[in-house]
């Protein structure tokens, strides 16, 4: 069941302050029933699920990248690299701050027990290390317990985590964790496959070279068949 998180957070979070951390919170029980068959017609329930980091000061992000291209040898005040401080400040902004969204669940009324399995979920995400962009795709699957999640939502939870300074593996367990905390499937499998500018670009300049994490919860990590299953249909080899 989808538990009311402690910590609730209220609707909104301004983008670009202060923000609590990571939690969702429960919003009261929207009991519209789905259109289509009245089989169906039991409440779906809404979890708002809101993240943030620390504070962002655009200005101080500014005057910082101003001193770093200073710092580099370069001249902010030329005409070229004039925008670049306050480019670079909101472009960082954007890449870490993710969209907030409310997480619909709907009861498993007919009690689907497949894995539902949304594959190639395009990944842009933050190397914590470098400050570079990596990219790729997850795979995302659930064996549903008693609720079950609109398709969408699986590549917002993605999002909602991916909007962040990362490294591959947390960004692939966090997937997992709060899909598991807040559906509660009997097992969540989650694989990532990435490029990373920094491996790319630089130092070894491994390009084309991906990087696959996975992180496994309930029975599809203590099953076999069933984690035979999850890599299969996510195209990887378990
Ligand atoms: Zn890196």
């Amino acid at each position: 069941m989808v538990t009311n998180a402690d910590g609730l957070v209220p609707g909104t979070a301004a983008r670009y302050a202060p923000a609590p951390p990571r939690t969702a919170g429960m919003r009261s029980p929207a009991p519209t029933p789905l259109s289509g068959s009245p089989t169906h017609a039991g409440p779906h329930r809404r979890l708002q699920a809101v993240r943030g980091g620390g504070t962002m000061d655009l200005r101080a992000a500014e005057r910082a990248v101003a001193d770093l291209l200073i710092a580099l040898g370069r001249d902010p005040a030329s005409e070229h690299l004039a925008d670049t401080p306050s480019r670079l400040a909101h472009a960082y902004a954007e890449l870490l701050t993710p969209q907030e969204f409310n997480l619909t669940t709907f009861p498993n009324e007919e009690g689907y027990d497949e894995l539902v399995l949304a594959r190639g979920i395009p990944v842009q995400s933050l190397c914590e290390h470098h400050l570079l962009p990596f990219q790729g795709v997850a795979h995302v699957g659930y064996l549903p317990g008693e609720r079950i999640l609109g398709l969408s939502k699986l590549a917002r939870v993605v999002e909602l985590f991916a909007r962040d300074l990362q490294v591959q593996e947390r960004l692939t367990k966090q997937v997992a964790d709060w899909l598991q905390q807040h559906l509660a499937p009997r097992g969540v499998g989650v694989v990532i496959e990435a490029e990373h500018l920094c491996m790319s670009l630089r130092g070894v300049r491994a390009s084309g070279s991906r990087t696959v994490t996975s992180a496994l919860q309930g029975s599809l990590r203590e099953d076999m068949r069933s984690r035979q299953e999850f890599f299969a249909l996510a195209g990887v080899n378990g």
